[in-house]
């Protein structure tokens, strides 16, 4: 029988074998990577016994054409009641009063972690020479920083007040021609973000967090982000992790905690990404950094992400990448961000088997070089197939 998960007492997801999750079919290359996620994600479920109940919900452009609102108040509230859920790509609003679909998603559900695991499979072209050093799994924190849409426009009214404050109040001199943000990051977002990684990699037995930051110039935001992450590490996980300057890089069995600046971090995943595990940092970086990473180990078109809210229990699984409009309809794209995404979903449901599963089969296909065209243009031999004949192709292995 189809039903909701809960939230336990203790904070613990209580998932049926059965579960209904909303989905959004996303914008367009959405009608052709969401059938082939689907398929694969319902095969791998049933394998294992398990069975998804999906309930579709509108958002984007075909929410906009179907009800005239780009996110409708039933899409937000079904996420909110179901808890957890999966997206496919969506048009964003040009000159609309929404500023992105995804990001207003992530404010109302306050979705504050943006997990972006980064690892290699067997098969896939890579532009660097040793893809199979690269796993990582980045906590970006979603809810503040520069993103906290704190921002006014030069030459405004706002600007000028803004300025004009700041010129008499605190002394600060900022050119009257400026337009001017707020990076704002708290101690409470911080930590919340933090914990999460620590508890991540505990559970998952990870060797190391690494904080990454840029506190050397933004003392009181980012360096206070990795001060906060210290603290939480003394005050909550001194049993089963422990800061890099408390055990002068030696944590016994217990999780390592370490910092790095962001720009020499940028360069060191690339030259020594075997040094680099879970890996917990502010918005912005993390911006640049999951990106930046995903390059390593075949780009966008594979690259999985989830937005969660640990306390709550919500979760928002998604693809990556855009929409792709040029493409859409064409049965032609990789879908295998939307199905890493789905992937994720279930490792996080506790589906573990069913999860591994797909990624072995996955695997085994890269590994015969069946290929999409983004793939089979930077792959010897390939086999180019469609978005379908891949899904097809990952399910005969399944
Ligand atoms: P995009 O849709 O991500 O596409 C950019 C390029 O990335 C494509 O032309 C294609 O490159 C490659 N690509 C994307 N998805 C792929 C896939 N599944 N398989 C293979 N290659 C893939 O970015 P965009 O064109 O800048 O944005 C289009 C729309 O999407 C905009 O409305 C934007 O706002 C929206 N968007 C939505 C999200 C989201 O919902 N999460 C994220 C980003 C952008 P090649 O042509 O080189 O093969």
């Amino acid at each position: 029988m189809a039903e909701r998960i809960t939230m336990s007492s203790e904070g613990a997801l209580q998932v049926p074998d059965e579960p209904i999750v909303p989905f959004i079919r996303g914008d367009g290359i959405g009608v052709d990577i969401w059938p082939a996620a689907q398929r694969v994600l319902d095969t791998a479920a049933a394998k294992h016994g398990h069975r998804v109940a999906w309930k579709e919900v509108l958002a984007g452009q075909t929410a906009f054409d179907e009800t005239g609102t780009w996110l409708p108040e039933e899409t937000v509230s079904t996420f909110a009641d179901y808890l957890i859920g999966i997206k496919g790509p969506l048009t964003t609003p040009v000159g609309g009063g929404i500023r992105s679909l995804n990001v207003a998603l992530r404010q109302v559900l306050d979705l504050y972690v943006c997990l972006r695991p980064v690892r290699w499979f067997q098969g896939v072209p890579s532009p660097v020479r040793h893809p199979e050093k690269v796993d990582m799994v980045i906590f970006r924190e979603n809810t503040e920083d520069v993103y906290a849409g704190l921002e006014v426009q030069e030459g405004t009214p706002e600007a000028k007040k803004l300025i004009t404050f700041l010129h008499d109040e605190m002394g600060w001199s900022v050119r009257p021609d400026s337009g001017v943000g707020i990076k704002p990051v708290s101690e409470t977002g911080s930590k919340r973000l933090i914990r999460a990684a620590v508890n991540y990699a505990v559970a998952r037995g990870r060797r190391s967090v690494t904080l990454v930051h840029k506190g050397n110039i933004q003392k009181f935001t980012e360096g206070a982000f990795r001060s906060w992450g210290y603290e939480l590490v003394r005050e909550e996980f001194a049993d089963v992790a422990v800061a890099w300057e408390d055990c002068g890089g030696d944590p016994g069995g217990r999780v390592l905690v370490q910092d790095t600046i962001a720009d020499i971090t940028l360069q060191q995943v690339l030259t020594r990404p075997d040094e680099f595990d879970v890996i917990a940092t502010t918005n912005l970086n993390g911006d640049y950094l999951s990106d930046a990473l995903a390059a390593q180990v075949g780009g966008i078109g594979i690259a999985p992400g989830g937005n969660i809210n640990y306390v709550s229990g919500h979760g928002i699984f998604e693809a990556t990448h855009g929409t792709a409009p040029r493409y859409a309809g064409q049965d032609k794209v990789n879908p295998g961000s939307l199905l890493l995404s789905g992937v994720l979903m279930f490792e996080h449901l506790g589906w573990q088997a069913a999860a591994d599963d797909i990624v072995r089969a996955m695997e085994a296909t890269f590994a015969e070089r069946i290929v999409t065209y983004d793939f089979a243009r930077l792959t010897e031999g390939a086999t180019e197939v469609k978005t379908s004949e891949f899904a097809s192709a990952i399910v005969d292995r399944l």
